[in-house]
Parts: structure tokens; sequence; C-alpha cells
């Protein structure tokens, strides 16, 4: 069974708290109404002992967008939402281990949209590094929810519900993740990421408007297959394309590129040469061990 790690601290309402501290109250939209946005950022131990935030301005930006899109308040600086990021993970850091922070904008006042106020509030926890095991992948009988219902350009905790049964439905197929189809009944995304399919050595994604998260790895993975030669189109993908692909993979902060190894139970060619490539190439640049102009990493300060 796995279990949430329990963090020492939480940043909430502006300062670290203890984890058992760190409550909301029953009465608040964020409960009653699951109000809230987030954003999953990962941090890697670089070679040199520091310590790198993976494109932490574009999750603030992302953040900001899902923030306004729902009439949520935010009004933190980029560089406050900077701030109490590392003062959380400079107080939980462990010497060469990896983090991936959650933070959350909670409407923790306000009635159906009127003097809602909000507070940032920042898990974080350890990771260990290795690269991500390659996955069997289904395709759900859930379904993304369009732009007119649960929009997926908002990261909004409520939109993982659909992801959440998916999962349990994966769970049962001995499937470890989940294609959602969109109301097309094309491919829209994973539960907690993007897909990458290959033809013929060209990399194919969805748009984000097939109802996919604007996703940040997936423009660090087209910006690496730039540099490496390979074509990389964002069109659109129907459901027997994806098992008629020669390489799948999934990307995302916390997926990285995971490696398919076999699509609704057909165990697809084990030489993943694209998409292999991709994945070693990400993996050292977020890592620093070979950076790329591409990948911005934040330093938590020493
Ligand atoms: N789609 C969903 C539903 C996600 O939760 C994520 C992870 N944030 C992604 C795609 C990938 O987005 P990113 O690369 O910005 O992490």
């Amino acid at each position: 069974m796995v279990q949430l790690q329990k963090p020492k601290f939480v940043f909430m309402g502006g300062k670290l708290r203890s984890w058992d501290e760190a409550m909301l109250h029953v009465g608040c939209e964020a409960v009653t109404r699951g109000l809230n946005v987030f954003e999953g950022i990962k941090g890697y131990s670089q070679p040199d002992g520091r310590f790198g935030i993976v494109m932490l301005r574009r999750h603030y930006e992302r953040l900001q967008r899902s923030a306004r899109l729902l009439h949520i308040p935010f009004d933190h600086t980029y560089d406050e939402f900077k701030n109490a990021i590392f003062e959380l993970i400079g107080s939980l850091r462990e010497p060469d281990r990896d983090m991936w922070a959650r933070p959350t904008l909670f409407a923790i006042e306000g009635y159906w949209g009127e003097y809602t106020i909000s507070d940032l509030v920042i898990t974080a926890y350890h990771q260990d590094k290795q690269p991500p095991e390659s996955i069997n992948l289904g395709v759900s009988t859930w379904q993304r929810s369009p732009d007119v219902s649960l929009p997926a350009r908002v990261k909004a905790g409520t939109n993982y519900q659909v992801a959440r049964l998916a999962k349990m439905e994966g769970r049962a197929r001995s499937c470890q993740d989940m294609v959602l189809l969109n109301q097309w009944g094309r491919v829209a995304e994973a539960t907690g990421s993007c897909v990458l399919i290959v033809r013929e050595g060209v990399i194919y994604t969805p748009p984000a408007t097939e109802g996919a998260l604007e996703s940040i790895t997936l423009d660090i993975v087209e910006a690496l297959s730039h540099s490496l030669g390979i074509t990389f189109i964002h069109r659109p993908i129907d459901r027997t394309e994806l098992l008629v692909a020669d390489e799948i993979a999934t990307c995302g902060t916390l997926a990285e590129v995971t490696l398919v190894k076999s699509i609704e139970g057909l165990p697809l060619a084990e030489e993943k040469t694209i998409l292999a490539a991709i994945q070693t190439r990400y993996l050292e640049a977020v890592r620093g061990i070979d950076p790329h102009p591409f990948v911005e990493l934040s330093y938590l300060p020493t």
C-alpha cells in the first residue's frame, strides 16, 4: 500500500507550520465544493550539490491562469511564491534526494463566488532518484470532461475525480496508468500526464484543445526533440492510432518521460529508440548532468 508521506512542515497562512497543524475548516469552499487550483513542481539534487527546481516561473504562471479561470484571487508576486517554495524545501530537503512540491490555492473564505479569499498552501515530498519504470497503459471508459464543464486547462483538484476513477479501473486491469479520451473519442491525455506516440520516426501529441493540460514538460520534450533532430507534431490522435503506434510514452512533471510497454494489453516493441532517447535527455537536463537552454532551473539559495 502506498502511503502519503507526512513531512515535518507545510507552508500555510504565510509561514511554515507542522504537518498536524495544517488544517482547513469544514465550512470553507475548498472543502464543500473542492475549490482549489494547484501545481506539481519538481526539484532535483544537482551534481554540484545544489538543488534545482524545474521551470518554476512557468508553474507560477499556470497557477495564475487556473486561479483566474475559477475567480480565485491570487496576488502573490512571483518572488513571494518562489520564496515560499524555497523556504519549505529548504526546511525539508535531504542531501542527494529529489522533491516534488504541490503549491495549492485553497478557497478558505467566500460563498458561491462572492468574497472569495484564498490561501497559498505548499506541501513537499521526498523522491528518490530513479528513472521511471515502464508501464502498462490502458484506455479508460471514463472521459476527460469538455472545456464547457471542467476545463482541462484549469489545474483544479476537482478535475482529478475522473482520473481517480480511471486509475481504479486501470488497477483492476493491471495498468499503471490510463488514457482519458475526449468527448470526440480521441486521445486527450493520461490521468496525470500527456501522451506521446511515435509513428515512423515522428513524435505526435494531442494539442491542449483536445482536452489536455497545457503541459510544461511537453514543451521541454518538444525543445529536446528539436535538439535531437526529431520531428515533433501537435495534432489529434485517434484511439486506434494509439493502438498501432510504434512507441508510446507519457510525460509530465512527476511522470517525467515514462515509457509504455503495453497498450490495452497489446505489447509494444521493447526497443523504444526515439522515446528512450528523449527520456535520457530529459533526465540529464533536469538533473543538471547535461543542461539544456530551454530547461530553466531555479536554485535553492545555499
Ligand atoms: N495532464 C495532467 C492531467 C496532469 O496532471 C499533468 C501534470 N501536471 C500533466 C498533464 C503534465 O503537465 P506538466 O508537464 O506541466 O507537469
